[in-house]
C-alpha cells in the first residue's frame, strides 16, 4: 500500500490521480489522506509514495468529460472516501468500460453521482434548498438524482425532480413507469406522448390502447406487466394548438438512461421488451435495427430474454387501412411470442429449466 497525501482540491487530486495512473499503481494499492488533516508537523510529508510527475506511458489519458465534471463535484464533499472512489471510477474508466458512467447502478457511480448532487445542492446555498441542481446535459447527469433506495417508490420521486436534460423544461412532469415490482416482464417504449404527459402515466394515450387491446389478445394482462419509457419527459414542438411529438436525441437517451437502468435493477424482469427503435437502441447500441430483428430473442446483460417489436404509435401513423390492420396483426404475433415465453417460465420453477435466448 502507498500513502498518498493531497490538499483536498480536484486539481491536487487529478494530479497525483494522473500520475498513479501513469505509473500503473491500482486503486488499491493507494491509500489517500487528506493533508490539511493532518498534524502540521506533518506538513512536509514524505511524498516518495507518490510517483514523480511523468511515467513510463504515454502521458495521454482520455476520460469523458462528464466524467471530469463529475469529479469536480465530488471533489466539494467532504467524505473522506471520495478520493478513493473517484480514483477507482478513473481507473475502472481507463481499464474497463469507457462508458461506466452510464452504469447507474453501479456502486462507484452511485456512490458519486450521490455526492456530486449533495455538493452541488450544498453549494447552491439555503436559497436553493430542495431544489435540483442546474447541471449541463450530459450521459451520466440523472444518476445525479438516483436516490439511495432504489425502490420503485423512491425512484419515482427522485425522478419527479430530474433535471438531467433539458426536457424537463417544455414537460408538464416525469413520465414514470408503472408496475408491480414482481413484474416478470418490463415493455420499454420510446418516450410520453401527449396524454401521457397530462396524465403523468405511460402508455395511457392511442398507442397505450393498441398496447393494451394486442396484450389482452395474448393473453397478458396490463396489471401483470411494467411498463416504461426510455425517456421520462414529452418531447414535443408547437404546431398551431397542438404539441407534436419529436424523437428524442441520442443525447436525450443517454442523460435519462439511469432512470431506465435502476427500474431494470429494481424489477430484475426475466423478460424486456422494447418497442421501437429508441428503446431497443437505448439498451443494445445504436446500430440495432427493430425491423431485422423483431421478434428475436436476446440473451443481454438487462435480461436473460430481450426481444424488440415495433411500437404500437407506428401502427396509428399507417393511412391504409389494410397496411395498418397487417401491421397491427404482426405486433400481436410478436406479442405472442412474448406470451408463450411467459407461459413457459410460470410452468417452469426455475428460469434455469428454461432455453436460452440467442447470444447479444
Ligand atoms: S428526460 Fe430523463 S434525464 Fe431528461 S429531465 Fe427528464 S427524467 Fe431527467
Amino acid at each position: 500500500m502507498r500513502e498518498v497525501e493531497i490538499a483536498p482540491t480536484f486539481e491536487d487530486w487529478r494530479q497525483a490521480a494522473r500520475e498513479l495512473l501513469l505509473h500503473d499503481i491500482p486503486p488499491d494499492e493507494v491509500v489517500w489522506v487528506d493533508a490539511s488533516s493532518h498534524d502540521p508537523s506533518r506538513l512536509d510529508f514524505d511524498k516518495t509514495a507518490r510517483p514523480s510527475p511523468g511515467g513510463p506511458k504515454s502521458p495521454l489519458i482520455s476520460v469523458p468529460k462528464s466524467f471530469v465534471d463529475l469529479a469536480r463535484r465530488v471533489a466539494e464533499h467532504h467524505d473522506p472516501a471520495r478520493w478513493s472512489i473517484l480514483y477507482r471510477l478513473l481507473w475502472r474508466l481507463v481499464h474497463e468500460n469507457r462508458d461506466l458512467l452510464r452504469v447507474a447502478t453501479d456502486p462507484d457511480v452511485a456512490a458519486a453521482a450521490r455526492m456530486g448532487r449533495s455538493a452541488t445542492q450544498g453549494a447552491e446555498g439555503p436559497s436553493a434548498m430542495g431544489q435540483p441542481p442546474q447541471l449541463e446535459p450530459d450521459a451520466a447527469i440523472a444518476a445525479a438524482f438516483l436516490p439511495t433506495d432504489l425502490s420503485l417508490p423512491a425512484l419515482r420521486e427522485a425522478a419527479a425532480r430530474c433535471t438531467g436534460c433539458a426536457l424537463y423544461k417544455t414537460a408538464t412532469q416525469t413520465v414514470f413507469g408503472m408496475g408491480p415490482t414482481e413484474a416478470r416482464v418490463m415493455f420499454i417504449g420510446e418516450q410520453p406522448g401527449d396524454q401521457e404527459d397530462l396524465a403523468g402515466a405511460p402508455f395511457v394515450g392511442p398507442a397505450g390502447e393498441v398496447l393494451t387491446r394486442a396484450l389482452a389478445e395474448v393473453g397478458i394482462w396490463r396489471h401483470e406487466v411494467y411498463i416504461t419509457n426510455a425517456v421520462k419527459h414529452f418531447k414535443w414542438e408547437p404546431r398551431g394548438k397542438r404539441r407534436i411529438h419529436m424523437t428524442p436525441r441520442l443525447q436525450e437517451i443517454q442523460a435519462c438512461r439511469p432512470w431506465l437502468e435502476a427500474e431494470i435493477e429494481t424489477i430484475k424482469p426475466s423478460m424486456i421488451v422494447c418497442l421501437g427503435a429508441t428503446a431497443a437502441q437505448s439498451l443494445m447500441g445504436p446500430q440495432f435495427r427493430v425491423m431485422r430483428n423483431r421478434g428475436r430473442a436476446f440473451q443481454t446483460r438487462w435480461a436473460p430474454w430481450l426481444m424488440a417489436t415495433i411500437h404500437p404509435s407506428a401502427i396509428l401513423r399507417i393511412d391504409d387501412p389494410a397496411a395498418q390492420e397487417q401491421a397491427y396483426a404482426d405486433l400481436v404475433a410478436d406479442l405472442r411470442i412474448v406470451a408463450v415465453r411467459l407461459e413457459e417460465e410460470r410452468r417452469s420453477k426455475t428460469l434455469g429449466e428454461l432455453p436460452p435466448a440467442a447470444e447479444k
